[in-house]
């Protein structure tokens, strides 16, 4: 597809606070488009993304939406967290202005091979552990997208030798989709409910996320989790290789464990690392992770040597299961980004210690069935705030048994939250901050979440 920007009339929807809109922003302007920002929020909330577009010649329109941004205009680059159902799109549609993506334009201007990584949980560390070892290559690495980084603004520099690593959202995949685009190399590190508040059912979600694979060729490749029950029955629609990753079973190819190892093989070579108990990221999930990135390398050019160096030095992404403190034998982790029950349940389980756990939060239309199972068996006591609170309450309660007796407690603010579990612990336990939750109605973000935290545990 052909783009022409320059002197081009652009709506920027939605400008947001995760370097999507920034990112087009910025790449528009310089190419001499004339760009309208809109948002719904005000100067105020997005005052970081604002500053970040300091000096660059573009028009505001903050606080809500006018109609004559949306008939106006030659192109709308649309923020894959806008609601389709918007009004103002409908708008545009009428008009017959053309609606894009900032991922789209980078899909179809990217002169290097992608590998892009979803799922419902392990995106970003994924992402990041991807990037890290092919960093150890000779080979230039590019890494962006959803995990807070559009790499729009640096494609002049992207060369068709080098390599992007693009985490993708379900939401930016939908876009793929429209753009017939999926990434060379596409990796799913799982698939369960979430969003489910955007999406009308499971379904809708799982197709969002199988935009991956759909437009992938022949000599792509599909890495896939080979422990994910729904991920076995995708390789059917793959007209892509299939390579699976497993924690539980040996493959003849992809990516397995055996003992200590990893082993890594693709057509008939084999490469086997040394190095799982000098893993540094707790838990099967993190494993999981591991495997999969080192795969996705692997096959775009990294060695042992680079694989091994990662895999044995990368201690996690803050938020992520995030190791604070050790204060009277008691450990204290931060895992805010855990805004899915399965997440949470992830965490709990990664610790044979007794945990404190503090959850609940914003409601993304989840079942905590589950979660609350894993409450029931595997902590001392669960400490609940937030909307969902109450909820999950009820379902603990009705799902433990006479033998497992965890304390429930629900305090008003998150500081009495934190007072409570510090003062239950005792020395060999976590207290594990893992909400299963978004945070969206007590806090600015989970980044802000994790911090306060954090700020608690340090100043004990
Ligand atoms: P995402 O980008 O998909 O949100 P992150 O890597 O940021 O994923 O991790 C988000 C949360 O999910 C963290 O709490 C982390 O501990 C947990 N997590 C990471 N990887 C996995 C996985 N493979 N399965 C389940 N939970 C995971």
């Amino acid at each position: 597809m052909q783009y022409e920007f320059k002197k081009k009339k652009i709506t920027v929807m939605g400008l947001g606070l995760f370097g999507g809109g920034v990112g087009v922003a910025q790449f528009l302007a310089k190419q001499g488009a004339h760009v309208t920002i809109t948002d719904l929020r005000n100067a105020t909330e997005l005052a970081p993304s604002i500053k970040q577009l300091e000096g660059l010649p573009v028009t505001y329109k903050l606080g809500g939406h006018c109609d004559e941004d949306f008939v106006n205009a030659d192109m709308i680059i649309v923020n894959p967290a806008v609601p389709k159902e918007s009004r103002f799109i409908q708008i545009a549609r009428d008009n017959h202005v053309p609606l894009d993506t900032e991922i789209n334009i980078f899909f179809q201007l990217c002169q290097a091979p992608i590998i892009g990584i979803t799922g419902s949980n392990g995106k970003s560390t994924t992402t990041t552990l991807t990037g890290k070892v092919l960093q150890q290559t000779q080979r230039t690495t590019w890494v962006g997208g959803n995990i807070g980084k559009s790499l729009l603004l640096h494609l002049e520099e992207i060369k068709p030798s080098d390599i992007a690593v693009i985490e993708l959202s379900s939401f930016q995949l939908e876009e793929l989709r429209t753009a017939k685009k999926s990434p060379d190399i596409g990796i799913v590190t799982n698939i369960s409910p979430n969003h489910l508040d955007r999406y009308s059912s499971m379904d809708d979600y799982i197709q969002a996320k199988k935009s991956i694979i759909l437009h992938q060729k022949p000599g792509d490749y599909a890495i896939l989790n080979y422990d994910d029950p729904e991920l076995r029955t995708w390789e059917k629609e793959c007209k892509s290789a299939v390579l699976w990753y497993s924690t539980k079973d040996t493959l003849t190819e992809g990516a397995f464990v055996k003992n200590d190892t990893i082993v890594l093989s693709v057509k008939g070579e084999a490469i086997a690392i040394s190095c799982l108990s000098r893993i540094r990221i707790p838990g099967i999930h993190n494993l999981q992770n591991i495997l999969a990135a080192s795969l996705a390398a692997y096959l775009t050019g990294a060695g042992k040597q680079c694989v091994e160096e990662v895999v044995t030095t990368f201690s996690g992404l803050e938020h992520r299961l995030e190791f604070v403190r050790e204060i009277n034998g008691v450990r204290y982790y931060n895992d805010s980004k855990a805004t899915t029950p399965e997440s949470a349940m992830a965490a709990i389980t990664a610790f044979q210690t007794p945990v404190i756990l503090i959850a609940g939060g914003y409601d993304k239309g989840s079942s905590f069935e589950k979660f609350a199972e894993t409450c029931a068996r595997h902590t001392r006591a669960v400490i609940l705030i937030g909307k969902t609170a109450k909820r999950i309450k009820e379902l603990i309660l009705q799902k433990k048994t006479q033998k497992e007796t965890p304390s429930i407690l629900t305090p008003n603010t998150f500081q009495e939250a934190f007072q409570q579990a510090h003062v239950l612990a005792k020395a060999g336990d976590v207290v594990l901050l893992s909400p299963a939750c978004a945070s969206y109605d007590m806090f600015l973000n989970y980044e802000e979440r994790g911090r306060q935290f954090k700020d608690m545990v340090q100043s004990l």
